[in-house]
């Protein structure tokens, strides 16, 4: 088996919602978030990729437009914006356009990750 990760970076803010009183996660904060997208293949292409880095540039793009610098509750709705909620987010969109699509892991801090792998 083959495996490619690629990497992608956004800041946003977000704001998350039923946790309990005092939460700091409750109010209103930030992240440069870390996104990164797992492909995997049995066999590789005649190239010899598992898929060309340069397809994924559809992803950057998705992440510069609708999600850089904005509010994440307003663009994926004030139950999407835990960071394990993202990378299932992430996923699904990548998987829609790349098969080899494995997992995709968010990050929020250098120190945490969440991982959404079916
Ligand atoms: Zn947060």
């Amino acid at each position: 088996m083959y495996r490619i990760t690629k990497e992608f970076h956004f800041s946003a803010s977000h704001q998350l919602s039923g946790l309990r009183e005092g939460h700091p996660c409750a109010r209103l904060h930030g992240h440069n978030y870390v996104v990164v997208v797992e492909l995997a293949a049995v066999e590789l292409d005649e190239t010899g990729f598992v898929r060309d880095y340069h397809d994924l540039a559809a992803l950057k793009r998705y992440i510069d437009e609708e999600l850089d610098h904005r509010h994440l509750n307003d663009v994926l709705g004030d139950d999407g914006v835990t960071a394990e909620r993202m990378a299932k987010h992430f996923f699904d969109w990548a998987r829609a356009r790349w098969p080899e699509v494995t997992a995709v892991r968010v990050s929020e801090t250098p120190r945490t990750w969440a991982e959404y792998r079916p």
